[in-house]
């Protein structure tokens, strides 16, 4: 399996150039593949000829084709591997159920982030050295910090440039670990600010995770009344780059910041339980349309899911995911009536029989419990 790790590069005045010029060469080829593929993607339509249809194979010959005499002191590679990537943005295109689903779009050399791949990286000497880039002489691999362990096969790598920082994101191929069984359960109910589960409740929204929501939706606000007023022209007014850029560094640090707390909890559900069960959160995300900074809440929620997938994969856990019906909210934990109609419980507690929005108050049995170790509970008896 693949273990990723993301390090930040510090690359000389020279090497700075020649990453710039790889970026560089990135964007051009992906422009330029992307311009032929909807030229050629047109005229199959206009032709009403299914052969017609570009492919990556016959987009990339098209280019290297018509090379230009300065292309070829750039890497070959750098323009195969973004024709492969174009090839992929262009089926996810027709598959509607990917998340980022959209016609693939040209990119820009404003874009706050630039970036090439390679699979031609090596790591030696604990540096990591690209293709030796032509008419460089003397040292020309980069020192890294930031990785817990090189250990395994180096494969593609991407390198990529964010306000003037370099940094490399270099997957190895690795053999599965694992950690001892314990042979206890949990769930996890994800909530906002907060996830329960058997052994409490974490905090996922402290203090200073609100400050920096809060200072986002105002950068947000600024930015966008700038736009507003001077149109395309923004851009170019030293007050809007600055704003951007301090925008830019809160993001920065809500993204340390939950990753801080999620790989915590993370590690510390699959060090202690063998099956952990969690509800399906693309339900929950919907549910989530009156909660302030939902864009940065629902990333939370993404996120967790991905480092618990392979989290658990990685060290011979079990993730138990609950169907999207499941009535982990509505369900009686310990008799197992469900709530239904003008009994059901909502966001606001129910109207009805009185009850607080945190109380689950069961009108069977008389059971009591906290709203969310209700939850809880719930999910752990689809295990049990
Ligand atoms: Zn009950």
């Amino acid at each position: 399996m693949l273990r990723t790790e993301k390090v930040r590069l510090y690359p000389n005045t020279t090497m700075k150039k020649v990453l710039d010029a790889l970026c560089d060469y990135r964007r051009y080829c992906w422009n330029h593949g992307l311009a032929l593929w909807n030229d050629m993607y047109d005229e199959s339509l206009i032709m009403d000829n299914k052969k017609l249809r570009p492919n990556a194979y016959k987009v990339r010959n098209e280019l290297v084709a018509n090379k230009a005499d300065w292309q070829y002191g750039l890497s070959a590679r750098c323009l195969q591997l973004t024709i492969a990537d174009l090839g992929k943005a262009w089926q996810n295109f027709f598959d509607k159920s990917q998340p980022d689903w959209g016609k693939p779009h040209f990119r820009s050399k404003r874009a706050p982030r630039q970036g090439f791949k390679t699979d031609r990286a090596k790591i030696v000497n604990g540096k990591l050295r690209l293709d030796k880039p032509r008419g460089i002489k003397g040292n020309y691999d980069l020192p890294f910090k930031g990785a817990q362990s090189i250990e395994g096969e180096l494969k593609v790598v991407s390198v990529y440039r964010e306000n003037g920082k370099y940094w490399a994101s270099l997957p190895f191929e690795v053999q599965k670990s694992s950690k001892p069984q314990t042979g206890q359960s949990t769930a996890v109910d994800v909530n906002v600010g907060h996830f329960n589960y058997t052994a409490g409740e974490v905090n996922t929204l402290p203090k200073r995770l609100r400050k920096l929501y809060q200072r986002i939706k105002y950068y947000q606000r600024v930015l966008a009344r700038k736009r507003k007023v001077n149109g395309k022209l923004a851009n170019r007014s030293k007050n809007y780059v600055q704003t951007k850029a301090k925008l830019q560094r809160d993001y920065r640090r809500v993204t340390n910041l939950q990753n801080d707390i999620l790989q915590k909890f993370t590690t510390n559900l699959v060090d202690n339980y063998d099956t952990i069960v969690i509800e399906d959160l693309a339900v929950k995300q919907m549910q989530m349309s009156h909660v302030a900074s939902k864009g940065l809440q629902r990333s939370l929620f993404g996120k967790f899911r991905q480092i618990l997938t392979y989290k658990t994969e990685w060290y011979g856990k079990q993730l138990v995911l609950a169907d999207q019906h499941y009535p982990s909210t509505q369900r009686c934990a310990k008799c197992g009536h469900v709530k239904t109609g003008k009994d059901k419980i909502t966001l606001q507690g129910n109207a009805n029989h009185h009850t607080k929005h945190n109380e689950y108050i069961c009108y069977q049995c008389g059971y009591h419990n906290d709203r969310d170790q209700n939850a809880v509970l719930n999910l752990l008896a689809l295990v049990q």
